[in-house]
């Protein structure tokens, strides 16, 4: 009744099953977490002021509030090289501070200026 074909059968299915689940679940986590996958700018959460690495770069939301000495004037995020947002948006991300919105009007000391 249960001949040596019958089992590889069943084992083969029991693989092939677990092989389909666990490509499913690869898939899922990729899709969720794909690295190329980028949230638009007003899906982000904000950047907080008391967020420990905005402190540490002197990140403020409006730079009028930054250190004079330390700041270029004219310096904004909106016309940094690492603001992914247009010099429009009021908000967008950053490349320093992945997977958060910075303020367009923001800065912080590691501001580099937009290649024109
Ligand atoms: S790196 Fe540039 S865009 Fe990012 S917070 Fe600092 S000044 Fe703003």
């Amino acid at each position: 009744m249960f001949n040596r074909k019958t089992k590889r059968t069943t084992e083969f299915t029991m693989t092939r099953r677990k092989f389909v689940r666990s490509a499913g679940a690869a898939a899922a986590v990729a899709a969720a977490g794909m690295p190329g996958r980028s949230l638009a700018a007003d899906e982000l959460p904000r950047l907080s002021e008391d967020d420990p690495m905005a402190k540490a770069l002197q990140y403020v939301h409006d730079a009028g509030d930054a250190d004079t000495a330390k700041r270029t004037a004219g310096s904004f995020c909106n016309n940094c090289a690492l603001y992914t947002g247009s010099t429009e948006d009021e908000w967008a991300g950053c490349n320093i501070f992945p997977g958060k919105a910075v303020a367009g009007k923001g800065w912080c000391n590691v501001w580099a200026k937009k290649p024109q």
